[in-house]
């Protein structure tokens, strides 16, 4: 007979490990336990569908009282010309998928974002925006896992960065994200500002190009206001 623990790890490899705390819970793992011993249901992973909540159910050996409609996957891109470099999101994200520094404009790693949405409601400039892509699991990135499916790759792949981020955050950081992010009031703007946006959808391998043109039309307006700073003309 599987112990209680065996159970909670198969069903954490069939989580989408976002760590979006949309089931209501704080992360993957304490939602995991909480199936297996009966004080949650198997349907409350919004972000793993129908699929994931029967696979759930199964493993755990309870009934699936609801069906659960699957969501389209997004990824978050920052608008570099509006942020001011104020580390939130940074600090909001579950797996490490924002690059930055204090007062240094932040990029999100689109193969690192698993579109849980944390980041979102933190910015005081609101120059973060969701992109719909088609992948069938995010995130892109599967390299820190050597599990031949996909699905349970990626999923294995954001477990891994955020323990990572648990781990070699500095104990001020979880101090700050404690005392200034309340986990209740972050889920529900995350949710009203996920559902509120106008997302752009594009095909996964039309992201790239849509990002390189985004980047050139960057350039272009720095190389224009450094001209007006310095007093350039064109031919300078
Ligand atoms: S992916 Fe989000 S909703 Fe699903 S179990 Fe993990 S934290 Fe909960
Ligand atoms: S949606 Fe935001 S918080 Fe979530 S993984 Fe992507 S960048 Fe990080
Ligand atoms: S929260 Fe917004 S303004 Fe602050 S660093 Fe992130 S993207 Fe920039």
């Amino acid at each position: 007979m599987k112990s209680k623990q065996d159970i909670i790890q198969k069903i954490e490899q069939i989580l989408p490990q976002t760590q979006c705390c949309r089931c209501g819970f704080a992360d993957c793992a304490a939602y995991a336990k909480a199936v297996v011993y009966r004080t949650a249901h198997a349907h409350l992973c919004s972000v793993g569908g129908d699929e994931t909540a029967q696979k759930i159910a199964e493993i755990a050996g309870v009934s699936l009282y609801q069906k659960v409609a699957n969501e389209p996957k997004f990824v978050v891109q920052i608008d570099e010309n509006r942020c001011i470099g104020c580390t939130k999101c940074l600090v909001a994200c579950p797996v490490n998928a924002v690059s930055g520094a204090a007062k240094l404009m932040h990029t999100v790693i689109a193969d690192e974002c698993t579109g849980c949405g944390l980041c979102l409601p933190v910015c005081p400039t609101d120059c973060m925006q969701t992109i719909e892509v088609q992948d069938n699991f995010l995130p892109r990135n599967t390299f820190l896992s050597s599990n031949k499916n996909p699905q349970q790759a990626a999923s294995e792949h954001a477990r891994l960065r955020y323990q990572q981020q648990q781990t070699f955050r500095q104990p001020e950081t979880v101090e700050y994200t404690q005392k200034t992010l309340n986990i209740n009031q972050l889920l529900n703007k995350a949710q009203q500002k996920t559902a509120s946006q106008k997302r752009i959808s594009v095909k996964s391998d039309e992201l790239a190009q849509q990002e390189l043109q985004q980047q050139k039309q960057r350039s272009y307006q720095r190389n224009l206001r450094r001209k007006k700073q310095y007093g350039l003309d064109d031919e300078q």
